[in-house]
């Protein structure tokens, strides 16, 4: 789960990471009062979305002018005109794909004046298992371009979790982003209280971009971006609570009410499956035979049929699908309850696209015969390779 940057400095500024004095607004009319909160002279005027880029972003409607989404201000009037011209429009960045996001939070903070802008982030290491610490003299650019341009100016390298974090961690940094005299001090401190504020909420990213020292030589958090753990959020209600439904697919939101291991994808084939494995595995072969999957999702093991109809309604909510593939091996699952809720959702929405289904395990025959019977128009495949392969000529049929 992603959370907006200012609900990500208000939780640093709670374990002492340096951040500016700022405020969020919802709405236009409160913009004025909240920069008048705030001392000049320069004020920082921040769209707030789940997406990056907001600088060099541009907006979609004109009246929302030329500038980008994060903007300078040199009166608290100044910077309510420019959060009334933001809110409420669309903003498209490099992360937001073409469509763009929606502009529904305003954040408006004290200016900083800036000397160097740095990148530092912490994330998991896949190979290693272990928390990462990325960091650059490069801030303030896209570190993708960094990494494949000069990967030589980012230094990354991973914390042992037995010991945890160490000064000598942050003195490496400190070091590699030629920071110097009291900035080291900071620089330490700083990684320490980030590392703990990583670790103690699951986080899975903690990106700042940038990280800068500032006209009177302090570090600072400038921007920041975390990611945390889906499997983890129950320990956390506090993050849970900063969840903003308008970022989220509304699919996914839904999915996520019957517990389902939904993910939405860009392909043409929806699909659903009992088990992760099986699922990448189906996802794997789809593939294979020339299509691409609509969605990851793994219906679970002991899935009931209304979450059975809950699942295949979402994936029939979803306009890119052109084809569906049920794919259940039944070890705890049964494949009569499968049969019943694909049966059940059919009647409730309809079908208008092809339907493949392949059944096998716990209960098959009896799978097989409610669908059967159930006067569907449906494909039934024996195996996955030949479910695949169905599934993807019948799409291909209808294009
Ligand atoms: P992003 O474009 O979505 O990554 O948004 P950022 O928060 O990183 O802001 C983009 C850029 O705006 C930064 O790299 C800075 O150059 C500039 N910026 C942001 N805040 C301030 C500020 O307080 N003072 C000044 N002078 N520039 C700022
Ligand atoms: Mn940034």
């Amino acid at each position: 789960m992603n959370i907006h940057e200012y609900q990500a400095k208000a939780l640093l500024r709670e374990y002492g990471a340096p951040v500016s004095e700022g405020r969020a607004v919802l709405k236009a009319e409160d913009a004025k009062t909240a920069a008048g909160e705030l001392d000049g002279p320069l004020w920082v005027v921040k769209a707030q979305i789940h997406a990056g880029g907001r600088g060099k972003g541009k907006f979609r409607e004109p009246e929302a002018g030329e500038a980008g989404g994060v903007r300078l201000a040199r009166s608290a009037t100044e910077a309510a005109e420019e959060a009334r011209r933001m809110l409420g429009r669309t903003l498209v960045t490099k992360q937001t794909g073409p469509e763009g996001k929606q502009v529904n939070r305003i954040y408006i903070e004290e200016g900083s004046g800036i000397e160097r802008e740095l990148y530092l982030a912490l994330l998991i290491d896949r190979e290693t298992s272990r928390v990462s610490f990325v960091c650059s003299t490069e801030g303030g650019m896209d570190i993708e371009d960094v990494a494949e341009k000069t990967p030589e100016k980012i230094l990354s390298f991973s914390v042992d979790p037995a010991t945890g974090y160490s000064p000598f961690h942050g003195r490496r940094i400190a070091f590699s982003l030629g920071l110097e005299g009291p900035q080291v001090k900071q620089c330490v401190s700083l990684m320490g209280t980030l590392y703990k504020a990583f670790t103690e909420k699951d986080m899975e990213m903690l990106e700042i971009n940038p990280l800068i020292v500032t006209d009177k030589g302090d570090l600072k958090v400038l921007d920041a971006k975390l990611g945390f753990d889906d499997n983890a959020l129950y320990r956390h209600p506090e993050i849970a609570a900063l969840r903003d439904e308008t970022e989220v697919d509304p699919k996914e939101l839904e999915a996520a009410k019957y517990d389902l291991n939904y993910i939405a994808l860009d392909g043409e084939i929806g699909c659903m499956v009992n088990g992760a494995g099986l699922a990448m595995a189906t996802m794997d072969i789809i593939k294979l035979y020339g299509g691409e999957p609509a969605n990851f999702l793994d219906v679970g093991g002991g899935a009931t049929k209304e979450k059975v109809t809950a699942a295949f309604k979402i994936i029939t909510s979803d306009p890119k699908v052109k084809g569906i593939l049920v794919n259940i091996f039944g070890g705890i699952m049964r494949c009569d309850v499968i049969a019943e809720g694909v049966v059940e959702a059919v009647k409730e929405v309809g079908l208008e696209v092809p339907l493949v289904v392949r059944l096998e395990g716990t209960n098959v025959e009896k799978g097989k015969k409610i669908i059967d019977e159930s006067g569907l128009n449906v494909i039934s495949a024996d195996n996955l390779d030949d479910a695949a392969k169905k599934i993807v000529e019948a799409v291909k049929g209808k294009v």
